[in-house]
């Protein structure tokens, strides 16, 4: 991972104006253009399809509860006119709007406190149904400002617009269909991850990859409310208010009319040219948030290294940096937001001044009551939350976009390499063959230079070379977790960027030179790459693999659980343990990364000489060191630097006096004997 990131201090100008480099080989482009953004919601909008029940039991629960917020305002009204200044109903030139009909029926003719019971009764009845107050209600959990533990809560977050019973209704609607969504997209992003090329997901972004899953999925849910039913539900409260207002005011004031229109376009176009700004700073944030879990994750896997080479303190020193920045970034999108949000309160608050001095000259000349001023309150008030909401709109869904990005980037990651419409492998009869295979890694190093090779069921092959030689990345190259820069890899003639991904491994066990055992017991670690193997299979694997011997002193024998990957073990016994399972799963083509280092002698000649009788039916592939392996090999595939210099049985090569493999093996021979490797 590149130190720069932490030696650079961040600035707020440059988060805000600049284009920022991360620490992440695969996402480096964190800008996102307004096209983008769109394409984005549209994205997040085909969610909602995938839960249209749940979406219009939500619709119609919501839309039951755009009334109470009308009505209230011209309760308030009746209070204090009729019931506290006791005059007469309809006394001004303020015409009350129809739906206020009914309750000036059931007022009609009573004295003020007859009018108070009854006002009081429908309120009551209304707090049980629909809660009759119009705010929001969340899953508030406890969360910081950073959007890791947020998380949690937007994933369980339901929202309503009320309360009461109906509210309840709704808020339970409405937690069901953001959690299906965000499951469905969490899950989707982690079967993406599990099929990601190697090249793309090695273990430094396991932090980025969870951060991802965990903290970014659910945002998605979220966006797509926001992108419909909140504007939705804002557009159309605010023009009931607007029609309100025009009904019943119209004839009035008609300035009270232009000022709560004009205020919207002005509400918009000051706080739009901030939504780039306000952006860029949410990725960064993002981006900066799961840099730290990325850290984190490296040293906890590494702890051994850390402890053992004294590196405790740089790496406290380097995780709190990361954390430093991290909450910065967090602090500089929250400037950009408030600063952003009190532009667009300021405009109304300009609108709100003027209105109140043009009611209260209203009020005082007797063309409107004291209680058209409460009406005028609720209504603007109304009006200016709904329209803020459009002016804000944009500006709020910056931080989900943002978050979603990171979710459909990881989706849509070269999706080519994710074959799953292929054509399906049943069995590997002929090998494998390598023809003007290049490959580059992604910095540019070459390790493969225009490989031709054919590999034939029934060898027993050695791939022998000096470290760095491209051994492990042409075999990666087989059961496609690298594949081709140019030139083609087929499988019994089949190119295997034509075949189905899953079909293929299934034929192709791989053991890697690292063991990456799984925190089970040794039996549920065989069973892992085999289910079906019987107990006699496993007892073979582990005996040709020389497992017996250590699995004998357990004291639950196979059933003894391991550490984390594997660490109650010895370096050895866990090679020897992924040998054995890679040994249970009986497929067709056989790859051993170097799995001799750990044997001893003896272990390693037994081991050989199985797999030479089970290769009658596979192909085997060794990488391999000792020359008592290489020796029994069918055929020996000499690489260096990339290039296969030397094919040949050892008995072949060693009787040609230019062979590179025999060159190697006299001076390897040297080394081992000082060595006694
Ligand atoms: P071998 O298994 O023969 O020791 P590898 O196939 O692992 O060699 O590596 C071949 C070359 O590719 C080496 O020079 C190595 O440094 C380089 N290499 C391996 N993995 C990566 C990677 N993920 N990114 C860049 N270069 C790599
Ligand atoms: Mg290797």
């Amino acid at each position: 991972m590149s130190e720069s990131a932490t030696t650079e201090r961040p600035s707020l100008i440059r988060d805000v104006f600049g284009k920022n480099q991360f620490d992440d080989r695969i996402d480096s482009k964190p800008d996102i253009g307004t096209a983008e953004a769109l394409s984005i919601i549209g994205r997040c909008l085909a969610l909602l399809a995938k839960v249209p029940g749940l979406f219009c039991a939500k619709f119609v629960l919501r839309m039951g509860l755009i009334f109470p917020g009308l009505l209230l305002p011209w309760m308030a009204k009746i209070v204090i006119d009729n019931a506290i200044l006791q005059r007469p109903i309809g006394g001004t030139e303020v015409v009350f709007p129809p739906f206020m009909d009914p309750i000036l029926a059931l007022i009609e003719g009573k004295d003020p406190v007859g009018i108070m019971l009854t006002l009081t009764t429908i309120y009551f009845v209304m707090l049980i149904t629909i809660g009759g107050r119009v705010k929001g209600t969340a899953a508030r959990l406890l969360a910081g400002r950073e959007a890791a533990s947020q998380s949690e809560n937007t994933i369980s977050q339901g929202s309503s617009a009320g309360s009461g019973l109906w509210g309840l209704a709704e808020f339970m609607v409405d937690v069901r269909m953001t959690q299906s969504i965000a499951n469905n997209l969490r899950s989707r992003l982690f079967d993406r991850l599990s099929r990601l090329p190697m090249t793309a997901l090695d273990d430094q972004r396991i932090g980025d990859s969870l951060y991802r899953v965990l903290h970014d999925a659910p945002e998605a849910p979220e966006l797509a409310y926001q992108t419909t039913l909140w504007p939705f539900y804002s557009l159309l409260g605010a023009l009931l208010n607007l029609y309100i207002l025009q009904y019943s005011f119209g004839e009035v004031s008609p300035e009270l009319i232009w000022i709560a229109w004009a205020a919207i376009p002005m509400a918009f176009f000051t706080t739009f040219p901030f939504s780039g700004a306000l952006r860029r700073t949410n990725q960064n944030k993002r981006a900066a948030g799961s840099a730290t879990t990325n850290t984190m994750e490296e040293s906890m896997s590494n702890v051994a290294a850390v402890q053992s080479l004294g590196a405790g303190d740089q790496e406290h020193k380097r995780f709190a940096a990361k954390s430093g920045e991290s909450f910065l970034r967090e602090r500089y999108s929250m400037i950009v937001l408030i600063a952003t949000i009190s532009l667009a309160s300021g405009v109304f608050g300009i609108a709100a001044f003027y209105v109140s001095i043009l009611v209260s000259d209203r009020v005082i000349d007797g063309v409107m009551s004291p209680g058209d001023f409460a009406v005028l309150i609720g209504i603007y008030g109304q009006i200016a939350g709904q329209i803020s909401f459009f002016g804000i709109f944009w500006i709020k869904i910056q931080d989900r976009v943002a978050a979603v990005r990171r979710v459909f980037f990881l989706l849509d990651y070269e999706s080519e390499g994710d074959r799953t419409g292929g054509a399906t492998l049943e069995q590997i009869s002929e090998g494998v063959e390598f023809s003007n295979v290049n490959f580059s890694y992604p910095n540019g190093h070459q390790a493969l230079d225009d490989i031709n090779l054919q590999l034939r069921t029934g060898e027993l092959i050695a791939l022998v070379g000096p470290t760095g030689s491209g051994k492990t990345t042409l075999a990666h190259m087989i059961p496609s977790m690298l594949t081709p820069t140019s030139g083609q890899v087929l499988i019994d003639g089949h190119d295997v960027m034509t075949l189905d991904i899953g079909s293929l491994r299934e034929q192709v066990t791989y053991v890697f030179q690292e063991h990456l055992l799984l925190s089970e017991s040794i039996r549920d670690n065989l069973l892992f790459t085999n289910p079906a193997a019987t107990e006699a299979d496993m007892m073979d694997a582990l005996t040709t693999a020389g497992c017996m011997e250590f699995i004998d002193e357990l004291n639950n024998g196979i059933d003894t659980v391991l550490g984390r990957s594997g660490d109650t073990l010895s370096v050895g016994q866990q090679q020897r343990l992924s040998i054995a399972r890679g040994l249970v799963r009986d497929s067709s083509v056989l790859i051993l990364d170097e799995p001799t280092a750990a044997l001893d002698p003896a272990t390693e000649n037994q081991l050989v000489e199985s797999l030479r009788s089970a290769s009658a039916s596979r192909l085997v592939v060794v990488i391999a060191h000792r020359l008592s392996t290489i020796r029994t090999a069918d055929r020996i595939v000499f690489l260096d630097e990339g290039r296969v210099m030397d094919v040949g049985s050892h008995d072949e090569l060693m009787a040609n006096q230019d062979s590179p493999y025999r060159e190697f093996v006299e001076l390897q021979g040297d080394a081992e004997g000082m060595a006694q490797k």
